[in-house]
């Protein structure tokens, strides 16, 4: 049976689902900034070679949390970052269990908010479980990929775009000339160009 739940709830079956996923997990949430203890939580998931999707659909994502993200992802970790701009829905899910609910994902664990949330267990409800996921996977499939590069001089975040691979502030300094030190796509040290700002591994996968 679907389960109702309040705030204290609500946390702890993210926690939950989080610790408990082999496959996969997704994230759906307007706004989208890890709490400490979620941090840690999906790092483990990480670890297990769970892959983990992101959808979130204000602009204003938090540089740390972007960073934390993409250097996650530099490991070869399956962690995929989407935007949809009229997104509102809040979605925590699992391959088996699901939570669908008014808690924003930077709002856990604050526990002064009135929050309510409904916990799915796939082995009880499957119909609404699989309801829900065709929505989730609706929704994935109509956001845009954050596709992103770094800066070949200071590994700072600019637009993929391997005809401009240096950020602003270092064609200020005029530092785009000679050689860059990190990847274009991946962001690995790796001794690189303006005229081939990719590493080894990246531009064999072009
Ligand atoms: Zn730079
Ligand atoms: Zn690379």
């Amino acid at each position: 049976m679907a389960e109702f739940l309040t705030t204290s709830g609500i946390s702890s079956k993210i926690e939950e689902i989080i610790k408990n996923a082999d496959e996969h997990l997704f994230f759906v949430s307007p706004y989208l900034k890890l709490s400490r203890i979620i941090r840690e939580n999906m790092f483990d998931a990480i670890r297990r070679n769970v892959s983990l999707y992101f959808v979130y659909g204000k602009k204003d994502l938090d540089k740390d949390e972007f960073r934390l993200l993409f250097d996650f992802s530099f490991e070869g970790n399956m962690i995929e970052l989407r935007y949809l701009d009229n997104l509102h829905a809040k979605v925590y899910l699992n391959e088996k269990q699901m939570i669908v609910t008014s808690m924003n994902l930077h709002e856990f664990s604050e526990k002064n908010n009135r929050e309510i949330g409904i916990y799915i267990d796939s082995n009880h409800d499957n119909d609404l479980f699989n309801s829900i996921y065709e929505e989730v996977w609706s929704i994935y499939n109509a956001s845009k990929k954050i596709t992103h590069g770094c800066c070949i001089f200071c590994r700072k975040f600019i637009k993929y775009n391997t005809l401009a691979c240096v950020c602003k502030e270092c064609i200020d300094m005029k530092y785009d000339v000679g050689e860059g030190r990190f990847c274009h796509k991946c962001g690995k040290p790796y001794p690189t160009v303006k005229s081939k700002p990719l590493c080894f591994y990246c531009s064999s996968k072009l």
